[in-house]
């Protein structure tokens, strides 16, 4: 996917750290970064790779121009120089909550962790884009009855968005945008775009890698329109991300049939309902998994890079109000 992948995941090197002035040519383990407030380029050293162990071990991030995108490993004042007010932040929000028995609680942190890093490396020079890292821990009080659900209160996690919000107005960027890999986060972070936006003055986004089934995105037909959680999709995505921590030999497919008939009271349907994950029987799963491929993963996860470049070319550019 990226022409200067086979880079990411060469072994770092100690990067030398130049003065701004010294090098008409960046040495190795050095990449300038762009700046809005000076004309020369600047030099940081990139020697050191954020790296949770969480994730993927093919992760990228470095954009195609070998310049780092990861905010963090950035210096307080390079951050100062580098951002304008339409930088756009990218914030991953995963979740760490009970996803059946054949896939890892971290499911949707790793796969909109991988899925912001693949993007951001890709379209991150062309659209200003800079990746912050990932919020692990999220609303997902639906699978709150299980063991390895760790979950924030829907005002603990308004109350750390509005702070992370805060920080981000520090900035000079006046752009952030929520990519998204747990549906049960999505109402929430559409209440905290427009408190964001009102409070601060941020032009506030929400984007998922896949508009999930429960907000009426499509599920594979075998599903019935409920394959929402540990499913075909999900499933397919981690065993092309991660399938050292995928055992489809305890995947088992359950989606509730009688909910078929339900035309309005449904997944995405007219007629929104409030449901904990245990409510449709004890498997925790609500989909099948036992549909999934690592190629069907492979394919989800290239569309939904592509369609997330098209969505922030928007994002970078939106304006409400009508032109001067
Ligand atoms: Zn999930």
């Amino acid at each position: 996917m990226q022409p200067d992948a086979s880079s990411s995941t060469a072994p770092s090197e100690e990067g030398s750290t130049t003065t701004p002035s010294a090098q008409a040519t960046t040495p190795p383990g050095t990449s300038s970064i762009p700046s809005h407030t000076s004309s020369a380029p600047r030099t940081i050293s990139t020697g050191h790779l954020y790296q949770p162990n969480v994730t993927s071990p093919q992760r990228v991030r470095r954009s195609v121009s070998g310049v780092t995108r990861l905010l963090t490993e950035l210096s307080a004042p390079d951050i100062a120089a580098a951002l304008g007010p339409d930088s756009v932040l990218v914030l991953p929000t995963g979740a760490l909550e009970q996803h059946g028995p054949h896939l890892p609680v971290a499911t949707d942190l790793i796969i909109a962790e991988a899925m912001a890093e693949r993007t951001v490396a890709e379209y991150g020079d062309e659209l200003d884009l800079w990746l912050l890292p990932p919020l692990a821990y999220t609303k997902s009080d639906e699978h709150a009855w299980s063991a390895g659900t760790f979950w924030l209160s829907a005002s603990t996690l308004t109350a750390v968005l509005t702070d992370i919000g805060r920080s981000v107005a520090t900035t000079p960027a006046r752009r952030l945008a929520f990519l998204n890999g747990h549906g049960g986060n999505s109402a929430l972070l559409q209440v905290a775009n427009r408190e964001l936006r009102r409070e601060f003055g941020l032009r506030t986004f929400t984007l998922h890698p896949g508009v999930p089934p429960d907000q009426g995105g499509a599920s594979p037909a075998d599903e019935l329109g409920m394959g929402v959680h540990g499913g075909t999709e999900e499933t397919s995505l981690m065993l092309h991300l991660r399938p050292d921590l995928v055992d489809l030999d305890r995947a088992e497919r359950w989606v509730p049939e009688h909910l078929a008939e339900y035309r309005h009271v449904r997944f995405g349907g007219s007629v929104s309902f409030g449901w904990l994950s245990d409510d449709f029987g004890p498997s925790g799963v609500l989909g099948d998994p036992t549909a999934a491929t690592a190629e069907r993963g492979k394919e989800r996860a290239e569309r939904s890079v592509e369609y997330l470049g098209a969505a922030f070319g928007e994002v970078a550019r939106f304006d409400p109000a009508p032109p001067a």
